[in-house]
């Protein structure tokens, strides 16, 4: 994707997220352009069931559906942790390997005994991170970051959310949990996917 892709005119965007924390950040990202970002649950706009098995299609599903039912253009993302070793798992399914209510501790247990049970010596792994584009014309785009890294155990930090207490990335050595959010957010496969959406569409 890029030099193509529609760009990004003042207004108003809905955010395909019922996460305050990731509509916060993306509103912060995109206000200089003009861009007044409102929240699904604001619109009170129904989550769609997550059927994709790719994260591209996960967030496209998602941004699409918002961008339909409030005829405006819609931003969404999927994101999750896919490790070498385990093909690629928990990927899409990441918030799913914490079950219900999420528990964290539990889905980061699970990849410790998966990698076990593997045998391998392989902890490489990576977070990656889709945004989804659609307009209310049906037109879209989707940009894809990451950041690579090994998975580590035990789990250390109190500072982030999910897996990060199990993930180091490429050139550290402490996890994203023990790393300030500041310095997260700058190397982040969220931060990443937003350069590329940046670059593409910001006018
Ligand atoms: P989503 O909200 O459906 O995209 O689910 C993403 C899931 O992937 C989250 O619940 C976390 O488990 C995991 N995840 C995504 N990004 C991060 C991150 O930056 N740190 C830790 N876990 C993450």
């Amino acid at each position: 994707m890029g030099e193509n892709v529609r760009k990004l005119s003042p207004g108003r965007l809905v955010i395909a997220s019922h996460n305050d924390g990731k509509v916060r950040e993306i509103n912060d990202l995109l206000s200089p352009l003009g861009i007044d970002a409102v929240s699904a649950k604001s619109l009170a706009l129904n989550d769609p069931e997550e059927t994709g098995v790719t994260y591209a299609e996960n967030a496209l599903l998602k941004a699409r559906a918002a961008a339909g039912a409030a005829s405006l253009p819609a931003l969404a993302d999927d994101s999750g942790l896919s490790v070498t070793a385990l093909g690629g798992a928990p990927g899409v399914y990441s918030a799913r390997w914490a079950g219900e209510p999420r528990n964290f501790d539990t889905a980061m247990k699970k990849v410790e005994a998966a990698l076990d049970e593997s045998g391998t010596e392989d902890f490489s792994a990576r977070f990656v991170c889709a945004l989804a584009l659609v307009w209310p014309d049906g037109e879209h785009a989707v940009f894809e970051g990451e950041v690579k890294g090994s998975i580590v155990f035990p789990p250390r930090g109190e500072k982030g959310f999910g897996y990060d207490p199990i993930f180091v990335a490429d050139g550290y050595q402490i996890t994203f949990g023990e790393m300030d959010p500041a310095e997260k957010h700058a190397i982040s496969h969220r931060a990443d996917a937003f350069r590329k959406l940046m670059k593409a569409c910001a006018p």
